[in-house]
C-alpha cells in the first residue's frame, strides 16, 4: 500500500498545534503497520533543515507560471519525505501560514494550491518512479489535492481527506480561482465554490473519495449546523464516506517515565515523582506553597478553546484554594486578560505568554488538573497528554473530549471508568459546577488517586488509528 501523506507541519521541526503532533507520529505508525508511506510537505526552512541531506528528484514547470518547482527527497519522522521548493513561496521562516505580524500571507492561495497540485502530480508515477495508491491530505492547506486529482480524471490514486479543524477553511476571493489552473466548472456549488468564494476545505470535502476526521464524536458533530461551519449540509450528503478515527499519543514524546523535560520521572506506580514535579512547577512559576489543586492550561488562546470561561471563573477558583498555571499565545484580549489576572492573583495564578514545548511538558507533569473547556474540539491532544501524566482533564462535552475523558459521575466512579470532569454548556455556571466537583474530589485523596491511576492506564497509542486508516485505504484500493 503506497500512501502519499500531504500536509504542512510536523513535530518536532515545525509546529503550530496538534496537526504537527499527528504528522510527527501517524506516518511512522502507518509504516509500522506495513504501508509504504511517504510525506509531502512544503520546504519551509525549518522542515528542510530537519529533513537531512536533500536529493532533487525532479524539477517541474510551475502550473501557475511562477518559479520552477523542485521536488527533493529527504527523511522526516523516520519515513521518506518529499519537500517542494518554489522560489520564494515556501522559503519564509517562522509560522507557515502568517507573516510576523500575524497576517495571512497574501499569496496563500497559490502556496497551498501548489502543495495540492504537487500531491496530484505524483499520480503519473514519474516523480521518483513512485506512484501512490492513496493520496491522503490533511486540512484546508491540502484540500485542493483531491480537486487536482479529480481534474485529471481516469486512472488516478484514491483520495482521503482528513479534517483536523473545520474552523479554518482556506477561504479566498472568487478572483483567485483563475490562478489555480483548474477547469472552469470546478468553481461551482458542486465544486469548491462556497458562497461566491473559493474554499479549499470545501474542495477537500467535495472531491475526496473518503473523508475522515479525528474523533468519532466530531464526525457526527460536523454534520450539524452548530459545529458544521456552513459545511454541515455537504457533510450530511457525504455521510456514507465520512468517518472518525481517534488520534493517538506518541509515547516516545509524551511519557512521564522518560520525559527529559520534567524535573523527576514517575509512573503510575511511583507517583512521588509527580509531587516533586508539582513542587518544581510551583517554584518555577512563583506560585505559593499550597495544599490545594494546581490547574494547568496549555493552549492556543482562541475563542475555540473557551478560555474566556476560565478567566471568568478564576476569582472563585482562587478563593476555593486552587492555583492556575497557563502557557499560551493567541488573541490579544485573552493574553491581556490572563496577564491582568496573574497580577491580581499573584502567587496563585501564573501566566506565560508564548510557545514553549518543554514548559508545556512540565505543566502536564506538575498539574493536578488540566483545563480544556473548548467550544468545539475535533480531537484534542492536551487532554490525552494530561491523562498520560496523571493530571485529570476537566473538559467540555464536545468532540474528541467526549471520546477520551470519563466524567467522575456516580456511574463512572462506581464502574472505575472515571478519569476527569466533564461539563455540558459553554458557560461559566457549567464550568463552575465541574470545578466544584473537582474541589470536592480533591478532598478525598483516595478517590483522587484512584482516578489518577485510571487516567494513567488509558492507552491511546497510535497503532489502532494506523490500523483503521489502513483498513480504509484497503477499501479504496480498487479505485487506485
Ligand atoms: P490544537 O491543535 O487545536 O491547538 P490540540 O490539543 O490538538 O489543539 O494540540 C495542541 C498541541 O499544541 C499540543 O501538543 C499542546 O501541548 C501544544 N501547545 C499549544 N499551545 C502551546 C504553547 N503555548 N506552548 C507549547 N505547546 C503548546
Amino acid at each position: 500500500m503506497r500512501v502519499l501523506y500531504a500536509s504542512t507541519e510536523i513535530y518536532p521541526a515545525l509546529k503550530t498545534g496538534g496537526l504537527a503532533d499527528v504528522n510527527g507520529a501517524l506516518p511512522c505508525a502507518l509504516a509500522d503497520a506495513g504501508a509504504d508511506v511517504r510525506l509531502l510537505l512544503p520546504a519551509f526552512p525549518a522542515i528542510a533543515q530537519a529533513a537531512g541531506v536533500l536529493r532533487t528528484v525532479i524539477s517541474l514547470p510551475s502550473p501557475f507560471g511562477g518559479a520552477t518547482v523542485r521536488v527533493a527527497r529527504g527523511e522526516l519522522a523516520g519515513v521518506p519525505a518529499y519537500l517542494i521548493e518554489a522560489g520564494e513561496l515556501f522559503a519564509r521562516a517562522g509560522n507557515p501560514y502568517v507573516d510576523e505580524n500575524g497576517r495571512d500571507w497574501p499569496d496563500n492561495h497559490l502556496r497551498f494550491a501548489l502543495l495540492g497540485w504537487a500531491a496530484a502530480r505524483f499520480a503519473d508515477g514519474t516523480i521518483d518512479d513512485w506512484r501512490p495508491d492513496i493520496v491522503h491530505s490533511h486540512d484546508w492547506h491540502t484540500g485542493l489535492a483531491p480537486a487536482y486529482l479529480a481534474a485529471r480524471g481516469g486512472d488516478r490514486p484514491a483520495t482521503v481527506f482528513t479534517v483536523h479543524n473545520l474552523g479554518y477553511q482556506g477561504d479566498f476571493p472568487a478572483e483567485t480561482f483563475r490562478d489555480l489552473a483548474l477547469p472552469a466548472n470546478f468553481f461551482s456549488i458542486y465544486g469548491l465554490e462556497f458562497y461566491g468564494r473559493v474554499n479549499f476545505m470545501k474542495a477537500g470535502l467535495h472531491y475526496a473519495d473518503r473523508i475522515t476526521t479525528v474523533s468519532p464524536t466530531y464526525a457526527a458533530e460536523i454534520q450539524t449546523p452548530e459545529f458544521g461551519f456552513g459545511m454541515d449540509g455537504l457533510l450530511r450528503s457525504r455521510a456514507a464516506v465520512l468517518s472518525g478515527i481517534l488520534n493517538g499519543v506518541d509515547r516516545d514524546v509524551w511519557n512521564p517515565a522518560t520525559d527529559p523535560a520534567i524535573a523527576v520521572h514517575y509512573g503510575e506506580k511511583s507517583l512521588q515523582g509527580k509531587a516533586r514535579c508539582r513542587t518544581a512547577l510551583r517554584k518555577a512559576c512563583g506560585l505559593a506553597v499550597s495544599d490545594g489543586p494546581l490547574f494547568g492550561v496549555v493552549s492556543r488562546l482562541t475563542s475555540q478553546k473557551g478560555l474566556d470561561l476560565v478567566l471568568a471563573a478564576l476569582p472563585a477558583l482562587v478563593a476555593a484554594g486552587g492555583q492556575v498555571v497557563l502557557l499560551g499565545a493567541g488573541e490579544a484580549e485573552l493574553e491581556a486578560g490572563f496577564l491582568a489576572a496573574a497580577t491580581q492573583f499573584a502567587g496563585a495564578v501564573s501566566v506565560r505568554i508564548g510557545y514553549d514545548e518543554e514548559f508545556a511538558h512540565r505543566i502536564f507533569a506538575g498539574s493536578d488538573v488540566i483545563l480544556v473547556p473548548s467550544r468545539f474540539e475535533p480531537c484534542g491532544l492536551t487532554q490525552m497528554y494530561a491523562l498520560a501524566y496523571g493530571a485529570l482533564p476537566l473538559v467540555r462535552r464536545v468532540g474528541g473530549l467526549v471520546d477520551t475523558v470519563g466524567d467522575a459521575d456516580a456511574q463512572n466512579l462506581a464502574a472505575g471508568t472515571a478519569t476527569g470532569f466533564v461539563f455540558a454548556d459553554a458557560d461559566v455556571k457549567s464550568l463552575q459546577a465541574a470545578l466544584n466537583r473537582a474541589f470536592l474530589l480533591w478532598r478525598q485523596p483516595r478517590q483522587w488517586s484512584l482516578l489518577r491511576r485510571t487516567a494513567m492506564q488509558q492507552d491511546f497509542s497510535w497503532a489502532p488509528a494506523a490500523r483503521s486508516y489502513l483498513a480504509l485505504y484497503r477499501e479504496l484500493r480498487p479505485l487506485a
